[in-house]
């Protein structure tokens, strides 16, 4: 049964908490509305993953080298042939260039892609054996690898707790007043700081597909946004419902609706990712 989220706040409630929030609200208050939006972050999204295809941790790396500036699902229709072709690091090592990179030129910047791919494989095979290290110190030594995608490796092939803070991530938890800090790894220790440890992966999930399906960079749908009682960004989008409706994207929209209190028919959002 689908757990309606909390109604939409009004305009008085939405201005005070906003007021608040740039004020610089209490630690404890910070820290119960950062739970509460988890809770409903957890319940609107509960199959939130990431969204790379993968099956063992150096298929993940290479997706995620490819993923810079480049969507998920486009990853996604390169990997199986390119993982079929190079199953091990060795293999990335020895890779032909200009065979590598016709196979991933779809994902966009195929040259540098190339370079990261057969430096990875090489630093692979010569400093660990073969086998991709499972610590964020050993990982961002790695060509082609930093914090952002050590923490995406270490969270989802290897079961460590990462928070990975992109572009978006930083956009949306500023947006929310989680922190106003801009250096990723101060985003990265500010959240870690307001988050248990063991949800550090799955907040990263939380957030990216709550950015790419509702809290849009430009529209919000703020009108059927589960986060909008907590949410000091509150009418960044529009807030009628009907409207915000029309820019719910990806597959979940119906399931996001219905928690918005909405049925069935408006749901056909536009799909894929922003
Ligand atoms: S969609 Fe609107 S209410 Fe929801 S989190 Fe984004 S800015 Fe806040």
């Amino acid at each position: 049964m689908t757990t309606p989220a909390r109604p939409l706040p009004d305009r008085r409630s939405a201005a005070k908490l906003a007021a608040r929030v740039a004020a610089g609200e209490s630690s404890l208050g910070r820290a119960r509305r950062v739970g509460r939006m988890l809770r409903a972050l957890a319940a609107a999204y509960p199959d939130a993953h990431c969204e790379l295809d993968f099956s063992t941790p150096l298929e993940l790396a290479v997706a995620t080298i490819l993923s810079a500036q480049c969507t998920d699902k486009r990853v996604n229709e390169v990997t199986p042939a390119l993982f079929a072709r190079y199953p091990t690091a060795l293999d990335y090592a020895k890779a032909d260039r200009a065979e590598l990179e016709e196979l991933i030129r779809p994902t966009g910047f195929f040259r540098n892609k190339a370079t990261s791919l057969i430096g990875l494989g090489a630093a692979v095979v010569e400093r660990h054996d073969g086998v991709l290290p499972a610590t964020l110190d050993e990982l961002v030594k790695l060509p082609g690898i930093g914090r952002k995608t050590a923490n995406v490796i270490l969270g989802n092939a290897f079961g460590i707790p990462g928070i990975t803070v992109d572009t978006h991530f930083g956009r949306l938890v500023r947006r929310w007043g989680w922190t106003d800090e801009q250096d990723p790894v101060k985003v990265e220790q500010a959240v870690g700081e307001l988050v248990p440890k063991r949800d550090w992966t799955m907040v990263s999930h939380y957030v990216i597909f709550h950015g790419r399906r509702v809290c849009h960079a430009r529209k919000p749908a703020c009108g059927v946004c589960t986060l909008a009682a907590d949410c000091p960004a509150f009418g960044t989008g529009p807030t009628d419902p009907e409207q915000a409706a029309a820019l719910v994207k990806g597959p979940e929209a119906a399931h996001l609706l219905a928690l918005a209190g909405l049925g069935a028919a408006a749901t056909e959002g536009p799909g894929g990712e922003e």
